[in-house]
């Protein structure tokens, strides 16, 4: 199956077993302390809006499954260049408390005047969040560097209150999908970007034997067909796993010598429920360093701004 539906967790059950995996990193990694301690705040906030999303009302989307179908064929995302209505004023408050939960974290001024141009009206939420939302990284970036702020930083924070968004749209889209076209475009995924928003994984996840690729932004889980460079489908002796530590042969990268992209590779006893995928991410940030040391890159986004 190339789409892997996951099932929701409560909010207790996911922080909980959140807090399992903090311990058993920072016991192996005490260096990563204060990195865990700023992704417990933002994963808390994150959750928070996803339960709060999950009781109210998500917008209705005319995506009939034959269209979808059609589209996911010629290989464009699911959501891209729809309209899609955002609840701005449900994710403010996150957005909000999320850049303060950066400054207190080590973000300092950079994530507080981020707050301020949200708060004076400097920065309009609602074109930030849709910026987000629809991938428009130059759009925002731009955006951000008019008005003196990071960009990377409003990137960061416009990407976290709009995850739980776009993760239960997903789900709305694609996890009742049945045995319909929908299901065989899906199944016939085999695209190294997500099938509903169209981002590339933070991680593979390896469950079971199933190298499972789980998007950076929704946490969507596919699994494309065959064993290739997931960017550019490279397949011959260009493209190689390795593990960097010998020690930790759970713990891979999948790197590629044609177009210099790489991807991080994870055993994990099952997938990582939304939105706990960041865990996995912190958890191999020193493969990110090994492969950025050797001159491999993630690329950028694709860009289906105008695609339909
Ligand atoms: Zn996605
Ligand atoms: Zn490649």
């Amino acid at each position: 199956m190339a789409y892997v539906p996951i099932p929701p967790f409560s909010r207790e059950t996911l922080l909980n077993s959140a807090e399992d995996r903090w311990r058993a990193i920072a016991a192996a990694r005490p260096d990563l302390a204060p990195a865990l301690a700023l992704q417990k705040g933002l994963l808390t906030l994150v959750a928070d809006l996803g339960t709060t999303l999950d009781h109210g009302r998500l917008p209705r989307l005319s995506l009939p499954p034959k269209y979808l179908a059609a589209k996911l064929a010629r290989g464009v995302p699911g959501l891209a260049g729809e309209p899609i209505p955002l609840p701005v004023p449900v994710l403010v408050p996150t957005l909000v408390a999320l850049c303060d939960a950066l400054a207190d974290g080590g973000a300092g001024d950079a994530a507080t005047h981020i707050r301020e141009a949200i708060e004076s009206g400097t920065m309009e939420p609602g074109s930030l969040l849709a910026a987000s939302l629809t991938r428009n990284q130059s759009a925002l970036r731009t955006g951000a560097q008019h008005r003196g702020l990071s960009p990377d930083l409003v990137w960061l924070v416009a990407e976290l209150a709009v995850s739980p968004f776009v993760h239960a749209l997903q789900r709305l889209l694609f996890g009742t999908a049945g045995d319909g076209p929908l299901r065989a475009a899906l199944d016939g995924w085999s695209h190294g970007f997500c099938p509903a928003c169209g981002s590339w994984p933070a991680v593979a996840e390896v469950a079971g034997g199933h190298r499972t690729l789980r998007c950076s932004f929704c946490a969507s889980a596919w699994e494309p067909a065959g064993y290739a460079c997931i960017y550019c489908r490279e397949s011959g002796e260009t493209f190689v796993t390795a593990a960097p530590d010998e020690a930790r042969k759970d713990r891979r990268l999948e790197v590629c010598s044609t177009c210099r992209g790489y991807l991080k590779t994870l055993d994990v006893p099952e997938l990582s429920p939304f939105p706990l995928l960041s865990i996995s991410d912190i958890e191999t940030t020193d493969l990110d360093v090994a492969a950025m040391e050797h001159g491999y890159r993630r690329p950028q986004l694709k860009d289906f701004t105008t695609r339909r």
